[in-house]
């Protein structure tokens, strides 16, 4: 095998040696099986193709100092893919099937896993689609979930970093009571003209405020928001935000260090009032935000007056970053070691 220049992995695919497919026929879920076939041959009416039957997640395995494999919260992203199932009427993949395959994907890859120093990982990518031939529009008869991994490198390779982002009103990533709370490649699709034009006019991404009124946080790009001001952690409330097990892990944790947690709806000129504010998920863990421009009303809200990452952003970035790693103990159980 070739060298992998384990420290200057990018967020891109590499090929690894197997994925795990497992199959829903007849009205129930097959075996798990392991494939070294990177390609899926799929009928051309299959609904995952035209009406969008489709979910994925999005998790990480990482290397610790003592060698072990950790993966982070699974179980939690079995149970949001359950919930994006019965979103788009799709068959529910059980928790333990879930965990099971990604378990022997990445034992199946190991030799794929960053090591600890690299201060990389490997993604885990796992995907739910209707395979079944369907014209009209109708959910599919027939599933196929597969779940693949590729190495990538750290987010931050200069050392945890500050961003600017822009507020985009022309275009929506999701309705009130669309599919945003569903991790479903149609949001993305919705999302790609808003990200471009952020990231041509120098933007790290681009910011969402609530599609109805146009009033308050909704996310940051395809990452949840979080604000921290008064030893307090806020986090929007809203229908049309993606769940984020990393929101909900940095949540959890700010209540472990004394803070107070408030998940409400953020009406944009607060974000005047914040001391720190990030965008969270799981690439990055989390993405310190620099400012927030509002082109359109010509302001602009400074929230890293240096420039440099606030310290409770720095704690909690640390304090999950050890859990996931193993280099500190993990009282909330959200760690799954693979032997
Ligand atoms: C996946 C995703 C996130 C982050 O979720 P994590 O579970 O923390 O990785 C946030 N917003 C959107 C739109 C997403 O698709």
């Amino acid at each position: 095998m070739k060298d992998i220049d384990w420290a200057n992995l990018s967020f891109g695919y590499m090929k690894t040696d197997y994925n795990v497919r497992c199959y829903y026929r007849d009205g129930k879920w097959g075996e798990l099986e392991l494939c070294s076939e990177e390609t899926l041959n799929i009928h051309m009416a299959a609904t995952c193709l035209h009406y969008g039957q489709e979910a994925f997640e999005g998790l990480k395995a990482y290397r610790g100092k003592d060698g072990k494999i950790r993966v982070f919260r699974p179980q939690a992203n079995a149970e949001r893919l359950q919930s994006t199932c019965r979103g788009i009427l799709m068959p529910e993949l059980p928790t333990e099937t879930f965990c099971e395959a990604v378990r022997k994907v990445v034992k199946a890859n190991e030799r794929f896993i960053p090591p600890y120093e690299s201060g990389a990982s490997l993604y885990i990518r796992p995907l739910l689609i209707g395979t079944g031939a369907q014209v009209g529009v109708h959910p599919a008869n027939e599933y196929l979930f597969v779940v693949f991994v590729t190495p990538v490198g750290p987010y931050f390779k200069g050392g945890f970093a500050t961003n600017p982002y822009v507020i985009i009103r022309q275009f929506d990533r999701a309705a009130p009571l669309g599919t945003g709370t569903y991790k479903v490649g149609g949001n993305y699709a919705a999302s790609l003209r808003a990200n471009k034009i952020a990231h041509d006019a120098g933007y790290a991404s681009e910011f969402y405020l609530d599609a109805k009124e146009k009033k308050y946080i909704d996310e940051c790009g395809a990452a949840n928001f979080f604000g921290i001001k008064d030893n307090t952690y806020i986090t929007p409330l809203s229908t049309s935000i993606l769940p984020s097990i990393t929101n909900r892990s940095l949540m959890q944790l700010a209540e472990d260090m004394g803070m107070k947690v408030e998940r409400r709806p953020i009406p944009e000129e607060e974000l005047e009032t914040f001391e720190e504010a990030g965008a969270c998920g799981t690439a990055a863990v989390i993405s310190p935000i620099e400012r927030i421009d509002d082109l359109e009303n010509h302001k602009s809200y400074i929230i890293a007056k240096d420039g440099k990452p606030g310290p409770v952003s720095e704690k909690l970035y640390n304090r999950l970053r050890a859990i996931q790693y193993g280099d500190e103990p993990d009282p909330h159980g959200w760690v799954m070691l693979v032997e």
